[in-house]
């Protein structure tokens, strides 16, 4: 079998000169009003295509139009998630393209069009978003449904989601014209565009007579970025519902190619199969991944997120004041350490009031502007420990007793199938109506989305992050508080391995053999070091300095875009200069 690490550099043609990237992603956070994201993951292939526009990257994406969006969370008193749908008016941001296309599904054809929404780039760049939609008259009600719900339904709905968006945005990309020659798989979801890939390669004919050939030539266009070290994360459906949904000759070509895993229709087989390059989203979750499939070569690319998109109005207005050039490359904002003390100060205090204001105009609680204020927003899944906080309430009572008080913003929605996230955030809830008090006080912030989560990353002291290492691939939200100058306390896990430099950045949160001692690493972190660091406004400004400074330049698309471009899609575009032969054989 050839691996991505056999893949020949002198067989090599794409150039950014001669074709275009697209990027597949199931979700898509495109714009607030616009419902097509759950969390990090469509949040990161927003920031992405914001980032690419930006840098006048030649690129177009595809995800599904979800007219019903994910959902609404609300919260009853006792901390009971129920749930709403979200629709939307698709019209009025985005504009109808002509072509249809149509997919096969389980013995029926389904019909296609696509929405178009144009990012535009800082310089006018424009980077078309597809939002593949099956809601057309032709389709039967069933049918018309499938471009509805985010990871709604059973595995029947999602696996079909999964053709619309593999098979038919390749489709839909070809009637649009569009010259691709690189095809990035933003995690598994969108790996059937493989098959899609390799029919056209074939004419359409019997997959029985693929040869390696095809298969190369597949794996010459494709990328792949895994996104969880979670097992359980890795999308897999039934050999049954391979052949029933995909039809009984593409499933089984599926599973002799390498497809499957335990018996099971794998989405990240299928994409590592077929793509001559595939990553981690942090350096450590590059190297769980690689050790979770040994037999593939997977490198890392460290995620970011989008300067322009999390920096709150005062700080855009305070560099834009002192260091205008990091809106043209973040790279600049390494100068950040200069930033006076004075001003960083009452930015920060600025974006904490409007933050304080939000949470009393939503739960008529008025929290204290000069009290430390923590923030924990984040999906309610178990391995984030959304309740390591409270692991011993009264310590916690105890540390906010001695320390002028303690104010803890809480957000974060569990997905509606998931019971023990549902039971986090109830035991969340319940903690906080117990122990808040004058010196505590816990409010949990319902339906956590763009909006609360950029007010939340900018507007609190610190931000905490408590994942059971290593289940946090990466994270996003301690980067967009990197650039509000917000330090983070967390578990040394994905991202803020790199991002921690003790005391400067942050702090780490020690690792331990259990829920016990990590809880017992907070507590003494939250004691020793943050409570003493804010009492001294001055040194507290210090660390927003070096937290931009470090962390902000770094920890952006705009620098993780070009690691992609340099790295994945047009990996030899850097020795343009030099004869593609002369390299090879300079080797
Ligand atoms: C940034 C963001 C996320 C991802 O953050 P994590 O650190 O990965 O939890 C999720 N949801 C929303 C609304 C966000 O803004």
């Amino acid at each position: 079998m050839l691996k991505p690490s056999s893949f020949q550099p002198s067989s090599y043609e794409p150039t950014p000169a001669n074709g275009l990237v697209a990027y597949f992603s199931m979700e898509i956070a495109i714009d607030p009003q616009m419902p097509t994201y759950s969390g990090g993951l469509g949040m990161l292939a927003g920031d992405t295509l914001r980032s690419a526009a930006d840098l006048n990257t030649p690129m177009v994406a595809f995800s599904l139009v979800h007219r019903k969006g994910y959902f609404r969370q609300m919260l009853d008193a006792d901390g009971k998630q129920t749930e709403d749908s979200q629709p939307w008016r698709v019209e009025e941001f985005c504009v109808e393209e002509t072509p249809r296309v149509t997919v096969a599904l389980e013995n029926r054809v389904v019909a296609l069009r696509a929405w178009r929404y144009d990012v535009v780039g800082r310089s006018g760049h424009l980077l078309p978003i597809y939002l593949l939609d099956a809601d057309l008259p032709e389709n039967s009600e069933w049918d018309r449904g499938l471009t509805d719900h985010l990871y709604g339904g059973d595995a029947n709905y999602r696996l079909q989601q999964e053709v619309l968006l593999g098979m038919g945005g390749v489709r839909m990309a070809h009637a649009l014209g569009l010259p691709v020659n690189v095809y990035h798989m933003n995690e598994g979801h969108a790996a059937l565009l493989t098959l899609a890939l390799l029919e056209a390669q074939t004419g359409g004919g019997p997959l029985g007579q693929v040869t390696e050939t095809d298969i190369e030539a597949v794996r010459r266009k494709c990328v792949f970025t895994t996104h969880t070290p979670v097992p359980a994360g890795h999308d897999r459906f039934s050999m049954e519902q391979a052949r029933r949904i995909l039809g009984a000759e593409r499933a089984a070509r599926l599973e002799a190619l390498g497809g499957c895993h335990e018996g099971l229709l794998n989405m990240t087989y299928v994409a590592l199969r077929f793509s001559r390059y595939c990553n981690g989203v942090a350096l450590k979750h590059g190297e769980v991944s690689q050790a979770m499939f040994p037999e593939y070569r997977v490198d890392s690319i460290t995620n970011g997120v989008h300067g322009p998109t999390w920096v709150s109005r005062p700080f855009a207005e305070l560099l834009d004041r002192r260091m205008e050039s990091w809106r043209r490359d973040h790279l600049y904002l390494r100068n950040a350490i200069a930033l006076p003390v004075d001003e960083l100060t009452e930015a920060h205090a600025q974006v904490k009031e409007a933050l304080l204001a939000e949470v009393a105009a939503r739960t008529g609680l008025v929290l204290n502007p000069k009290v430390l204020t923590l923030g924990f927003a984040r999906r309610a899944a178990t391995y984030k420990r959304a309740d390591l906080l409270f692991h011993d309430p009264e310590r916690l009572l105890r540390i906010a007793q001695s320390g002028g008080g303690l104010q803890i913003l809480y957000a974060g929605k569990a997905h509606p199938q998931d019971e023990p996230g549902k039971a986090l955030i109830h035991s969340v809830i319940e903690k906080a109506k117990q122990y808040s008090g004058a010196d505590l006080r816990v409010v949990y912030l319902e339906n956590y989305d763009w909006r609360l989560g950029a007010a939340l990353t900018a507007g609190v002291d610190v931000w905490v992050n408590t994942p059971r290492r290593p289940y946090e691939a990466s994270g996003t939200s301690g980067m967009k508080a990197a650039l509000n100058g917000v330090p983070s306390l967390s578990i040394l896990d994905g991202w803020w391995i790199e991002g921690c430099v003790e005391g400067v950045t942050g702090w780490a949160i020690e690792d331990g053999a259990d829920d016990e001692a990590e809880a017992e690493s907070l507590y003494q972190k939250l004691e020793t070091a943050v409570v003493p660091a804010y009492a001294d406004s001055e040194r507290w400004a210090r660390l927003m300095q070096t937290t931009i400074a470090l962390n902000g330049s770094f920890f952006n698309t705009n620098r993780m875009v070009k690691q992609y471009i340099r790295n994945a899609y047009y990996p030899l575009q850097l020795l343009a200069a030099q004869p593609v032969a002369e390299m090879v054989s300079a080797e």
